[in-house]
């Protein structure tokens, strides 16, 4: 069975061919942000670093982050919480959209095949080559909802 390359194995060779020397402070960046697979700003990243035991400083997540946009490896995505957030970039396309609660801005994520093949069916009705979209769906999580 051929091994499936993790997001964050790929991210670590794509920055070996451009040229980075590898630093401690970005691999666990990697690490962190390929364990969740899914939108955290670099407060986020920092905070959990710090929970793990981990003395690292702001700028170093911001500095990893942003070499990590540069080369298309991470999308800066504003879900409309305030601070930007950083979603990892599968090389496949295999990606997935968020669904934001205004009340209390927690995200969670979905996927929905029929929403894709609609973006692909409307592409061709439009007639433009479509590379990329973005989807947030904003709505009262159960939580809030229910309080
Ligand atoms: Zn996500
Ligand atoms: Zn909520
Ligand atoms: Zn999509």
């Amino acid at each position: 069975m051929a091994h499936e390359v993790t997001w964050a194995e790929h991210t670590e060779a794509t920055l070996r061919e451009a040229g980075h020397r590898s630093g401690s402070g970005r691999r666990a960046v990697i690490e962190v942000l390929g364990r969740r697979g899914c939108l955290m700003s670099a407060h986020d990243i920092l905070d959990e670093l710090r929970a793990g035991g981990r003395g690292i400083g702001f700028a170093t997540v911001y500095r990893a982050l942003e070499t990590l946009n540069e080369l298309g490896l991470v999308r800066r995505v504003d879900p409309g919480t305030g601070s930007a957030a950083y979603e990892p970039v599968h090389p496949s396309g295999e990606h997935h959209h968020h669904v934001v609660c205004d009340r209390c801005g927690d995200v969670a994520p979905f996927s929905d095949d029929a929403l894709e093949r609609a973006i692909h069916e409307l592409s061709r009705r439009i007639g433009r080559e479509i590379e990329g979209h973005e989807v947030v769906l904003r709505g009262s999580c159960t939580a809030c909802r229910t309080r």
